[in-house]
């Protein structure tokens, strides 16, 4: 019988195979459990085997498992689409967010922040695969949005994120990670503090890590398939 315990085993060993093939530590990279569609029940399971971030896309489903599961020591990660009127609630319960991609949202955020918690930790959300389909900020617009972010006094700006293109050709996957850790790499040398490159899911995250990943989004190969459709 597959277990949560032994597929979230799985792939933290695929996890640190990955690192050591690129010449990396494995401490380096930290494993987000994507949980959607996947009951509060399931979190917990993954968080008595030893997960302690998880990341959600969806408010009301995140705000449901949030409740529940309030008495564990869990670092909640928000990485879906915002809308504008759900910045209060995702500042009061989230301690990152990974898809900011524009001034708007921003501004909300810091102005949401809750005093009593530490800063909100962004990262901002890249369109490294040109779609216009795609949420994120065009990799031209970013150290804008970078300089934006940094001068917000409830919000600490740590990395960038991306959601490549789906695609089954490694070299154009590589290529896309490769165009997020150029854009991460410049805004570091432009004086930047950042530490956090988040890429690299259940398909490809083994290419993402050999390209620099520091946060990897993990679902269905620790979960299974999703409960319901998501697009
Ligand atoms: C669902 C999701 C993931 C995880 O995807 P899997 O293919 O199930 O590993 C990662 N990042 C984001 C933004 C997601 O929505």
């Amino acid at each position: 019988m597959t277990t949560i315990a032994s597929t979230l085993h799985a792939v933290n060993k695929r996890i640190a195979t990955a690192a050591k093939n690129a010449g990396r530590q494995p401490e380096e990279i930290k494993l987000l459990a994507a949980s959607k569609t996947n009951p509060a029940e399931q979190v917990k399971k993954a968080w008595q085997a030893g997960q302690t971030i998880f990341g959600e896309n969806y408010l009301q489903e995140a705000l449901e498992k949030i409740l529940v599961l309030s008495d564990l020591s869990i670092e909640w990660h928000f990485i879906g689409p915002i809308q504008s009127n759900k910045t209060k609630r995702i500042t009061a319960n989230f301690a990152w967010v990974h898809s900011v991609d524009r001034k708007k949202i921003a501004d909300r955020l810091s102005r949401d922040r809750p005093e009593m918690l530490p800063p909100l930790q962004i990262c901002l959300q890249v369109n490294v695969s040109g779609e216009s389909t795609k949420s994120g900020v065009s990799p031209k617009l970013v150290a804008d949005l970078a300089s934006h972010v940094a001068s917000l006094p409830r919000l600490k700006l740590r990395g960038l994120m991306a959601v490549p293109e789906l695609t089954t050709a490694t070299a154009l996957q590589r290529s896309q990670f490769h165009m997020l850790r150029d854009t991460y790499d410049q805004l570091r040398q432009d004086g930047f503090d950042l530490d956090t490159l988040s890429m690299g899911m259940s398909e490809d995250m083994d290419i993402a890590i050999a390209e620099g990943a520091t946060i990897v989004r993990v679902g269905t190969a620790i979960f299974g398939p999703r409960r319901y459709p998501y697009t």
